[in-house]
């Protein structure tokens, strides 16, 4: 019999192609058991530090006025022009406050507009940002006071290797400061060096060694930078981002925050404005076109 279903050709096609099948099943099976076993095996094996965060990147488009405040004092010295320009007195500061807060302005503090981007923070209505560069002493005497009375929050961006210096805060006062909760430390590079052309090293020094000084001596973890004198170039925006920082701000005039300027936030002077004149200067402010 099995002679004659062998001599029969259409029988002996039926067998082979049976058989064919069956292999061609048999191999699919192995080998997709293979990759998922190999799959599950190096999920397992990969440090739990290297999986990278899930950041849900928001498609951010807001307008948030960020105002550039160096001195909040009374300057003594008429002759020092430079500090009477960049000087506002604690009485103009707290009307401005006054002002802002009489037109619905919620102040936020600038690692909270890093926590709206990666979608972990809703922003209030009228999200207002103030910061203050350089760390001088006065924001210890002169703008934490005022922000106490008001209880409002802001940033200020500190030059790490000028702490201790005349002129700047005093470790003690840093440590006011950071005990208030009302001021985030940002950072301002350890000497306060133009970033825009530099070599990558300095660069990466300015930036990181900043950072970790704030942080051993805050003990909180720093997000937020400011180039010194608005001077940055992509070489910058790339170290600041690989140091692991959530914003940075520029000294563009602007005032709308995207995922793409997050990097250099735009910022206005607020100058003597108070009231009325500080609400229109407010809504007229136009982002200057980068590119
Ligand atoms: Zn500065």
């Amino acid at each position: 019999m099995i002679k004659n279903i062998l001599n029969n050709k259409k029988y002996l096609f039926l067998i082979i192609l049976c058989l064919s099948l069956t292999s061609i099943y048999l191999l699919y099976r192995i080998q997709t058991k293979t990759i998922n076993e190999t799959e599950s095996t190096e999920m397992q094996n990969i440090p739990i530090q290297t999986i990278p965060t899930v950041h849900h990147e928001i498609d951010l488009n807001v307008q948030i006025p960020i105002f550039m405040y160096h001195y909040i004092e009374i300057v003594k010295d008429k002759n020092d022009t430079i500090r009477q320009t960049l000087a506002i007195s604690p009485s103009i500061f707290e009307l401005q406050i006054q002002t802002l807060l009489k037109n619905g302005y919620t102040f936020i503090m600038a690692k909270d507009i890093g926590k709206a981007l990666n979608g972990t923070l809703k922003l209030p209505q009228k999200p207002f940002l103030l910061t203050f560069d350089d760390g001088h002493w006065d924001l210890d005497t002169d703008v934490l006071p005022i922000l106490k009375k008001y209880n409002i929050k802001a940033t200020a961006y500190i030059i790490s290797g000028f702490i201790g210096r005349s002129d700047f805060l005093s470790q003690k006062q840093l440590d006011d400061v950071v005990k208030s909760g009302l001021i985030e430390i940002g950072v301002h590079t350890v000497h306060h060096v133009s970033l825009k052309g530099k070599l990558q090293p300095i660069v990466q020094m300015e930036v990181a060694q900043s950072k970790k000084t704030l942080e051993d001596l805050t003990h909180i973890p720093i997000v937020s930078f400011a180039y010194p004198n608005g001077s940055f170039d992509d070489l910058t925006l790339s170290e600041v981002n690989q140091a692991g920082f959530q914003t940075a701000v520029s000294t563009i005039p602007g005032i709308t925050v995207t995922q793409n300027n997050k990097f250099f936030l735009y910022r206005v002077r607020p100058g003597n404005r108070t009231g009325e004149a500080l609400i229109t200067y407010l809504k007229n402010i136009k982002d200057k076109k980068t590119n």
